[in-house]
C-alpha cells in the first residue's frame, strides 16, 4: 500500500503510513469517487461519526487505483450482476469473471462496529488473509484485511 500522501511503500494490512503516520482510512477514503460518496450522503457522512453507519469500508481492488465504498448495512450481496438481479456490489468492473467471482459469492453485513463476510457457496471460496474461510458461516473482519473472492484481493479498510 503506496502513501499518497508522502509516497512511501507501506507494507500490506498496516493502518497508519509507517513513515508519515497518515491514517490510511483517511487518505483513501479521499479517493474514492465522489459520485459514489453522493450516495451516502444522506447519511450524514463524515470521516469523524461516532456510529459506523457514517464511516463506509473503503475497498480496494488490487491492481486499481481507485478504491470505492461500502455502504455500513447488513445483507449487502457481492458478485456479479445488476441490483435488479439482488447484486448490491457488482464487481465486473474489476474483471470479476475471469477472476473466477460468482454471481452471487459473498454477503457483506457491516452495520456493527465488527462487519462480517459470509462465502454464499461460491465457486472459487472467499479467503481472508489467504485463510479459504467455511462457506455459509460469517467470519469477523478486522481494518486492514486481505479479502480474496475467488482469485479477486481486495483489501478493506474502516472505522
Ligand atoms: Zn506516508
Amino acid at each position: 500500500m503506496k502513501c499518497p500522501d508522502c509516497g512511501h511503500e507501506n507494507r500490506v494490512g498496516v493502518l497508519l503510513c509507517e513513515k508519515c503516520g497518515a491514517d490510511l482510512y483517511e487518505v483513501l477514503l479521499e479517493r474514492v469517487a465522489t459520485r459514489q460518496l453522493s450516495k451516502f450522503q444522506t447519511r450524514e457522512f463524515s470521516a469523524n461519526g461516532a456510529s459506523p453507519s457514517s464511516n463506509p469500508i473503503v475497498a480496494y481492488v488490487a491492481g486499481y487505483d481507485q478504491p470505492f465504498a461500502i455502504e455500513r448495512r447488513n445483507g449487502i450481496i457481492a458478485g456479479r450482476g445488476t441490483e435488479k438481479e439482488g447484486i448490491d456490489l457488482d464487481l465486473t468492473d474489476y474483471g470479476a469473471q475471469d477472476l473466477g467471482v460468482s454471481r452471487r459469492h459473498a454477503r457483506f453485513d457491516t452495520q456493527s462496529n465488527n462487519p462480517i463476510v459470509i462465502d454464499l457457496n461460491s465457486t472459487n471460496g472467499v479467503y481472508v488473509n489467504d485463510s479459504r474461510i467455511a462457506a455459509n458461516q460469517a467470519y469477523v473482519l478486522r481494518s486492514g484485511d486481505e479479502v480474496k473472492l475467488g482469485r479477486m484481493v481486495v483489501r478493506i479498510y474502516f472505522k
